[in-house]
């Protein structure tokens, strides 16, 4: 994947905007929104580099041969400023907030005189990373526009930006690809690795996301944890040991959203009367109760993303899976 290219799903996106600036179609306020692991911020930095390229006309990508595309590759480029939460040198964790320091370094830099007279690019990733006093800051530097400066705001969350400052944006929606145009990418990328609809489903449709996932070893575990489930259903094993590997965010996350696709497979098969050792146990089962499990797994996940304790959340989901596996029909 060519990090100037916009990714095979963005092409009609990519077909309006490449040219906007020739044609005119420039705004000084961008928000670009849409579910994670979709490749927003490709988007974003295939586009701003081609907005920025000496070269580049039409539909093009940028050259990577010229003054501007150089110094973006080495990271240097005067006029592009990506802006993102911070890490913090203490826990070397990633900030929450963007701070009021970072954002008001990128609006003094915007409102400079550009290099060369190009267009400044400021970029706020994630927006949502924001707080009230900083989208108030953006919000005056949108409504006070500086010649060719230009702001783009990438969102997961974009309800959570100020009404005001989405109501003053140009918003582009990003949606996940069809399922077979981000199997046909994820197979291309990830070359001898087992590309399936259940990952991509775990992964919420995201191929990035997915992609990310078959590169991590944490996919090799999918197996491990099945195994698990099994022995917590068919042997009665201690739900709160098997709980208790899970304290880091992304690996729980991915291990529900994992378990959330087991439980619906398991709904599948228990229509299909499978009899293997998963048809089995779908089969010994009440419906209910893997009704019960799959929304209490989806809810598990929601409560992730707001921060919930990730053990907490393993452990209540396991404890249930045991209780409604003790079940008997
Ligand atoms: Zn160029």
């Amino acid at each position: 994947m060519s990090e100037r290219e916009p990714l095979p799903w963005q092409a009609a996106i990519w077909a309006q905007l490449a040219p906007a600036r020739e044609a005119g179609r420039l705004t000084h306020a961008w928000l670009m929104c849409g579910p994670g692991g979709i490749g927003k911020r490709h988007f974003v930095g295939a586009w701003t580099a081609r907005l920025l390229c000496e070269t580049a006309r039409g539909t093009e990508a940028a050259c990577g041969r010229c003054r501007s595309c150089i110094q973006l590759a080495a990271a240097s480029h005067p006029n592009l400023l990506w802006l993102k939460p911070e890490v913090d040198a203490k826990t070397g964790k990633t900030k929450r907030d963007i701070s009021v320091d970072q954002l008001r370094h990128l609006i003094d830099r915007l409102q400079l005189n550009s290099h060369y007279g190009q267009l400044k690019i400021g970029v706020i990733d994630p927006a949502d990373a924001l707080n009230a006093s900083g989208m108030n800051a953006v919000l005056k530097t949108i409504e006070e526009p500086t010649g060719d400066a230009l702001l783009i705001l990438i969102s997961e969350r974009p309800m959570a930006l100020a009404a005001t400052l989405r109501s003053r944006c140009q918003r582009v929606a990003f949606a996940p690809p069809p399922v077979d145009q981000s199997l046909e990418w994820l197979a291309a990328q990830a070359s001898g690795a087992s590309v399936d609809r259940s990952l991509l489903a775990a992964a919420g449709h995201a191929p990035l996301k997915a992609l990310e996932w078959l590169r991590s070893d944490q996919i090799s575990e999918r197996g491990r944890w099945r195994r698990e489930w099994l022995e917590i259903a068919d042997r009665g094993a201690d739900p709160v040991a098997t709980a208790s590997a899970f304290k880091e965010r992304e690996r729980t996350a991915l291990w529900l959203a994992d378990f959330y696709q087991f439980c619906v497979e398991l709904l599948k098969l228990r229509l299909l009367r499978s009899a293997d050792a998963l048809g089995n146990l779908a089969q010994r089962l009440p419906a209910p109760a893997l009704e019960a499990m799959s929304s209490e797994a989806l809810e598990s996940q929601r409560r992730l993303q707001q921060n919930a304790n990730p053990q907490q959340l393993a452990e209540s989901l396991m404890i249930a899976w045991w209780r409604w596996t003790r079940v008997r029909r």
